[in-house]
């Protein structure tokens, strides 16, 4: 048995005290909403992913799918196109807008949306697809932007898991994408407690986004017509959301971002132990980035293979038993009540995703792991995996 002490959580955030000095800092300057730290944090954000990116900064990567979906103009009968095997976030947003989610079935080897589906999903309501890198190994970009030039589609990328992950040498974020969405909810790759960041190239999406973000408040619609506008001044141009980020939450962001290097490092480092030491068990371990490539390693995702003798269940609870915290990277959208009733699905519609959900479950993975607390949790699996 394992005491609370030594018990080893699914995540934990790597906060030092940096991040608490910048906290204070916004806190002791008397400006606490959105404003000077929010604002530097996007433009650092923007200039670690390369430059040449408009970034807005979102209490949520939720409300940055939001903004994207709305800006792009998905709305009342539309559909959008992603992959069950995903957090309900990447979806829910479409109803949001009254538009529908077409689920599609995963790759076996990655995991990620099975790209030689996408077409199949087409139908004239689609309006854009929503790829999910998911554990942070990006998906087959290429071919999804063929896909979606062939058909009139745009592209909001669900990057939750994916800061930094490189495509074909290019960092996701950069993409030809409408949008791409970040978030920093606390058991990503950097946190801000709750955030998220959109990335756009594309100007007017930008300015739509801003407005959007803040109660649809445009403060340059007055400029167009005259130099002198009051500063009081402001017109309200849509039914806008409240989904800005504070300035707390800016500062933090500015230090994990300065820390993110050595946050990708370690979790490099991590997930490279864990693929030498995990081989010569039943499991299939996480497929890794081509080679020259950036993943992500936000999640690592284990499934039995066929001659295991464990079950998933029986893994999850001899790990807990030994102290070790897992998750399941998820239950598919297919298998959730809402989704699953809003559209009659039936798990044979994605044999893949229905059999990876039934073997897998993902271990501890955070850069704030030491070294012997992962010599535990291999220990627990060579233990308990047969
Ligand atoms: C975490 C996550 C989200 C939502 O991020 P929030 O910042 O919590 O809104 C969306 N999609 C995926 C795949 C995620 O893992």
């Amino acid at each position: 048995m394992s005491t609370a002490d030594n018990f080893i959580p699914f995540a934990r955030p790597d906060i030092g005290e940096a991040e608490i000095d910048a906290v204070a800092r916004a806190m002791r300057s008397g400006w606490v909403t959105t404003g000077p730290e929010t604002r530097a944090f996007e433009q650092e954000f923007a200039a670690y992913l390369g430059g040449g990116l408009h970034a807005i900064a979102v209490n949520s990567a939720t409300a940055g799918l939001h903004l994207a979906l709305e800006a792009v103009g998905v709305g009342l009968g539309d559909e959008v196109i992603a992959p069950t095997l995903t957090f309900t976030a990447t979806v829910e947003v479409a109803r949001y807008l009254g538009a529908d989610a077409v689920l599609v079935d995963s790759d076996p080897a990655t995991l990620n949306i099975d790209a030689s589906r996408i077409e199949a999903a087409i139908t004239p309501r689609t309006k854009a697809i929503l790829p999910v890198h998911y554990g942070g190994l990006a998906c087959d970009m290429s071919r999804i932007h063929d896909i979606a030039r062939r058909h009139g589609l745009h592209v909001v990328e669900d990057a939750a898991h994916a800061l930094p992950a490189t495509s074909e040498g290019v960092l996701i974020g950069q993409l030809p994408s409408a949008a791409t969405v970040f978030s920093f909810y606390a058991n990503k790759t950097m946190t801000t407690g709750e955030g998220g960041m959109v990335v756009t190239k594309d100007q007017a999406l930008a300015d739509r986004m801003k407005v959007m973000r803040l109660h649809g408040i445009s403060r340059d619609a007055f400029d167009r017509f005259s130099s002198k506008t009051p500063s009081w001044y402001y017109e309200i141009v849509a039914p806008g959301f409240k989904y800005n980020m504070t300035d707390m939450a800016g500062a933090l962001g500015r230090v994990q971002l300065q820390r993110l290097p050595d946050f990708v490092q370690r979790r490099q480092q991590l997930a490279g132990r864990y693929l030498a030491e995990l081989q010569d068990l039943p499991l299939i371990l996480p497929a890794q980035a081509p080679a020259g490539q950036t993943h992500a390693w936000h999640l690592f995702v284990l499934r039995l293979s066929d001659d295991a003798k464990a079950t998933r269940d029986e893994v999850i609870q001899g790990l807990s038993d030994a102290g070790v915290a897992t998750s399941v990277h998820y239950v598919p959208l297919h298998r959730q009540p809402y989704w699953r009733d809003r559209y009659a699905l039936l798990p044979e519609q994605f044999p893949v995703a229905e059999k990876a959900y039934q073997r897998m479950f993902s271990i501890p993975l955070f850069t704030a792991m030491s070294d012997d607390e992962q010599s535990r949790i291999i220990a627990a699996l060579k233990a308990v995996v047969r």
